[in-house]
């Protein structure tokens, strides 16, 4: 079995690995995950289902090798020596058992968490008209209507990721491309890193266009 030590050097050569923390330093410098805030995965195996998470508590800016768990379907880390995985694990889990999706990305930024919270007694917002929604996966026009469901913040982590489930299972509405937290952050995904990060992209854009929108004064 490798040492701590040698699973880290293993690592850094990781595509997925050097394409996080790439992830990381950018969304860091946007201002989408400051303060340690975030977690990001990628699906490494399908059957059994692992994936590499980012590990808890790091600053998304300057993540190394180290910063990262390999954990199993259920959110436990695969061996003794990774490090504990972040709080919302099981989130990933619940959305990385979709076979289309690759990766996973989760942004605190500060309009997504406006916008979560100014919406979220009507449980989902509609954006559309925008030339950027066609940067979504599927989406071939300007006009089409994205719906973004919101969920309430909450530290029960299991329970948020079983309604989660339930929610995708039962095909709810606002659910395609991402969802909000409310007060929190965006969860987004993609059939890999490179769609899963120009979603985390698109959906920032949008949101603050939607948000400085909201704020201009009437013509
Ligand atoms: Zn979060």
């Amino acid at each position: 079995m490798m040492t701590a030590v040698e699973m880290t050097a293993d690592r850094a050569h990781w595509p997925s690995v050097k394409g996080l923390i790439d992830v990381g330093r950018l969304f860091h410098d946007r201002g989408w995950s400051v303060g340690t805030s975030s977690n990001y995965s990628v699906v490494l195996d399908r059957d059994p289902l692992r994936l590499i998470i980012t590990a808890s508590g790091l600053d998304k800016g300057r993540l190394t090798p180290a910063g990262f768990v390999v954990i199993d379907a259920d959110g436990r880390p695969a061996g003794p020596h990774e490090p504990k995985p972040s709080a919302e694990t099981l989130l990933h889990c619940v959305l990385a058992r979709d076979p289309g999706v690759g990766a996973v990305l989760h942004t605190h930024s500060v309009w997504n968490t406006l916008l979560s919270d100014r919406y979220y007694p009507q449980g989902a917002f509609r954006l559309t008209g925008y030339e950027m929604l066609k940067g979504l996966a599927g989406v071939a026009s300007h006009e089409y209507r994205l719906n973004v469901k919101i969920y309430e913040n909450t530290q029960d982590i299991p329970a948020l990721a079983g309604q989660v489930r339930a929610d995708l299972a039962a095909g709810a509405e606002g659910l395609r491309h991402g969802f909000l937290l409310r007060r929190h952050g965006l969860y987004t995904w993609g059939r890999d890193l490179e769609e899963a990060r120009r979603h985390v992209e698109i959906f920032e854009f949008l949101f603050e266009v939607h948000g400085r929108q909201l704020l201009l004064p009437p013509l």
